[in-house]
């Protein structure tokens, strides 16, 4: 069952990912699904509110979720509340490191933190070939680094320890061919 509401005069404190903090929100629009299972008893209400930011007009959808056998209502905001936000001396990187620099802020923005990890090695692995060339594997790479004294062996033995670079597979040989 579903139910389109008219225009609400409600506000609402919400984060704005383009204010960077909580600010009111307007209520753009509003529709609401019910539904029930008369045998078990239970019922549901979602309803769906397209908020828009009083501060700067960006626009966010809230889903708000009751179950009956639930007492706590499951919030969900699309897009997410971002946490963090690109730096600015992203344009200073080559073009394919900001590329995947901008993939991995994404990835932590949907909560996918095993892909974010997997673009911070290939953004590291890129960034290593670019420097000393493909010499095949991470560790070859992250070894012509120390030897050309790209990297302090301290740093060297760090990453060449770090589990994270152990078990991950190769990702820099699933990114397309970057300009090297
Ligand atoms: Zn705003």
């Amino acid at each position: 069952m579903s139910d389109i509401k008219p225009k609400r005069r409600e506000v609402f404190s919400v984060h704005c990912n383009h204010c960077r903090r909580t600010t009111n929100h307007r209520v753009l629009k509003s529709c609401i699904h019910t539904g029930s299972d008369d045998e078990q008893g239970f019922w549901w209400r979602t309803a769906y509110d397209m908020l828009e930011c009083c501060g700067c007009n960006e626009v966010v959808l809230r889903r708000n979720h009751h179950f009956s056998e639930d007492p706590d209502n499951e919030i969900t905001f699309f897009p997410p509340p971002a946490s963090r936000w690109l730096p600015q001396w992203r344009w200073s990187l080559p073009v394919p490191i900001n590329s995947l620099l901008a993939e991995v802020y994404t990835a932590l923005q949907a909560d996918s933190l095993s892909l974010a990890m997997m673009g911070t090695r290939a953004i590291i692995e890129t960034a290593m070939v670019r420097k000393v060339g493909d010499h095949g594997t991470f560790r070859n790479n992250l070894q012509a680094m120390e030897v050309d004294g790209h990297i302090a062996r301290v740093i060297a033995k760090f990453w060449k320890l770090h589990s994270m670079l152990e078990v991950l597979p190769p990702i820099a040989l699933t990114v397309p061919m970057l300009d090297r």
